[in-house]
């Protein structure tokens, strides 16, 4: 049997759709989307593409396919993509750049998943028929392991400065890219506009089923469109979920601001406790990492004293945990949540 908890901080991939989702999924206009039939994935990378201000835009089952194919359409086997040591594509998507892209990873070490223009300088490589040819920086906004930061847009200016100075491209993680826009007052566009290709996670924050949506040049969406195809990502009545989309696209974007409210309070909450310690100490937005290293029990052991509550945060490693608040974490749950960590661990 699947467990069920009252309060889900293991991700925000964990909250359901809403009734008006619902609602909406009910009443998708759908056709087949592999023939580019399908008036619901029309409109929802229409209005992607103009939200991201890119020439085009593609849906697709997931974030992960949307970083896998943006890899496989920019590199060519051999070459180097650089991020950080923490990226998702490093980290979290079985070596995929190395399958689909026949490239390999280069991860800067850094902090909070961002780096700037000096440690991009020292990971190029001189030019030389022997040393690889970087191809891509990718980044991450927010950076998921980096503690849910924000790249700061002059930030992302200098690396795209640099990259294009050296015949790379930029290619933006945007999972939680509106998390940040949100958080930060900036824009999509103004944050995705010196980034050549970026993406939207639809399944995140925004609390679709599923999906992504890729972004880009008319070109590039061209050839990305071969890879879908290819990695058996063209679907059918795909409405059926570019619906939802639709949906978050206007439901679920301003709100996003209490789930950063209520994973400041979370993290003053945390920080106040005996042993506890933030490992990102800047909360910025709707993701919480922490160590419960000096209270002398494992991260494990707090889980399921949790548990026992209704509340599940995830457990990173021996001692890191990561708390996610999202559209199904309420503010009375964090309050309770505050409060239960509080007469347990105060
Ligand atoms: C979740 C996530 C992904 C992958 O998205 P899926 O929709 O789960 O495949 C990629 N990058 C980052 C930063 C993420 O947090």
């Amino acid at each position: 049997m699947v467990k069920t908890f009252k309060i889900d901080l293991i991700s925000d991939t964990s909250s359901k759709p809403t009734a008006g989702m619902r609602q909406a999924i009910a009443n998708a206009d759908v056709g087949d989307e592999q023939r580019g039939e399908d008036p619901s994935v029309i409109a929802l990378c229409e209005r992607s593409a103009d939200l991201l201000g890119k020439e085009a835009a593609l849906f697709l089952p997931s974030g992960t396919m949307c970083n896998q194919i943006a890899l496989a359409v920019h590199c060519r086997p051999g070459d180097e993509i650089i991020a950080s040591d923490t990226a998702h594509i490093l980290t979290l998507e079985g070596a995929g750049a190395a399958v689909f892209a026949g490239s390999f990873i280069n991860g800067i070490a850094c902090d909070n998943g961002i780096f700037n223009r000096d440690q991009l300088m020292a990971a190029l490589r001189k030019p030389s028929i022997k040393s690889p040819k970087a191809r891509v920086v990718a980044i991450e906004q927010t950076t998921n392991r980096g503690g849910g930061a924000i790249w700061p847009l002059e930030n992302i200016r200098d690396i795209a400065e640099i990259a294009h100075a050296n015949e790379m491209v930029v290619h933006m993680d945007g999972a939680r890219l509106l998390n940040a826009v949100v958080a930060s007052g900036i824009s999509a566009q103004d944050f995705c506009k010196p980034c050549d290709t970026t993406w939207l996670d639809l399944s995140k924050g925004l609390g679709c089923p599923v999906g992504g949506v890729l972004a880009g040049s008319k070109d590039f969406i061209d050839e990305a469109l071969v890879w879908k195809f290819r990695l058996g990502g063209a679907m059918r009545q795909a409405g059926i979920v570019a619906a939802a989309g639709l949906y978050a696209l206007d439901h679920h974007v301003e709100r996003l601001a209490e789930d950063h409210d209520n994973a400041k309070l979370l993290a003053d909450t945390l920080n106040g406790l005996e042993g506890f310690e933030l490992t990102q100490p800047r909360v910025e937005t709707n993701l919480i990492f922490f160590s419960v290293e000096k209270t002398g029990k494992t991260a494990r052991d707090i889980s399921e004293h949790l548990l026992e509550y209704g509340i599940r945060i995830g457990v990173e490693d021996q001692y890191g945990m990561r708390a996610v608040t999202h559209l199904d974490v309420s503010c009375d749950d964090i309050a309770f949540v505050c409060k239960t960590l509080k007469s347990l661990f105060g």
